[in-house]
């Protein structure tokens, strides 16, 4: 796929579904999430590259689990999360907050806070040709992450501000649920062309052992049944009826 080459960004499989993403730029790399430390290490040392910065979309175990041994083993790599989470992800060193923008591996970085999932979670921007949006578990392919800690209309309005960036972003979530929410939207809409097409286009990947993400932010809205939510009521119904699919 052309548009995957646009930028270097390796996905890690790790523990039963997480995606531990890699951007590597020259010899640098950025972690994105690392919720374990042996293979990202692994990966940089058979490529022989430094470990720039860390970056961490919200607090939860499979998302910070590897963090410390990294900065063990890179004692000067940048960790950065929300200022919000100075307890909860007490390792940062770069606290950020919404609307802020970072230049790391030479480009703008902006960090957008998405709410919902947790009180505090953010995502991260790199503009360009081709945009690139590490959304964490605010977004996946088919879904929406659950409400633990936020409301109903802070996911709401998280999922209307990522509908407004560029349409061909690229975006990168941190789980491979892909397969189940498509089934799950499939049972809402059985009728759904463009739904029966993704599954289609979904079972083929994973047939071949291959990742469903990234994923095209203007694809996405054709069939992600929360981005297609006209209002905050469609999308309370489908998030309850969600979390009680099986
Ligand atoms: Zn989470």
């Amino acid at each position: 796929m052309e548009f995957n080459k646009a930028r270097n960004i390796i996905g890690l499989r790790v523990l039963s579904d997480n995606v531990i993403w890699l951007w590597v730029k020259d010899k640098s790399v950025v972690v994105v999430d690392p919720s374990v430390h042996e293979p990202v290490i692994r990966y940089i040392d058979e490529n022989n590259l430094n470990l720039e910065a860390i970056w961490q979309t919200h607090h939860h175990s499979d998302h910070i689990g590897g963090t410390k041994s990294l900065i063990e083993r890179w004692p000067n790599v940048k960790v950065i999360a929300s200022y919000k989470e100075q307890k909860r992800i007490p390792f940062q060193n770069v606290s950020v907050e919404d609307g802020e923008t970072l230049n790391i591996l030479g480009e703008e970085v902006q960090i957008i806070e998405v709410l919902g999932h947790t009180s505090s979670h953010i995502a991260f921007f790199l503009n360009g040709k081709i945009p690139v949006l590490f959304i964490g578990d605010t977004l996946f392919s088919g879904g929406c992450g659950r409400i633990f800690e936020g409301t109903y209309q802070q996911m709401y309005s998280s999922l209307e501000r990522i509908k407004s960036l560029p349409k061909n972003t690229l975006i990168y979530c941190a789980h491979e649920y892909t397969k189940s929410n498509i089934l799950w939207a499939l049972n809402l809409k059985p009728k759904d062309q463009d739904i029966k097409n993704k599954l289609s286009e979904v079972e083929k990947k994973l047939s071949h052992n291959k990742l469903t993400i990234p994923f095209l932010l203007a694809d996405e809205m054709k069939i992600n049944l929360f981005l297609r939510a006209k209002n905050l009521e469609e999308f309370t119904f489908l998030r309850e009826n969600k979390d009680l699919w099986v």
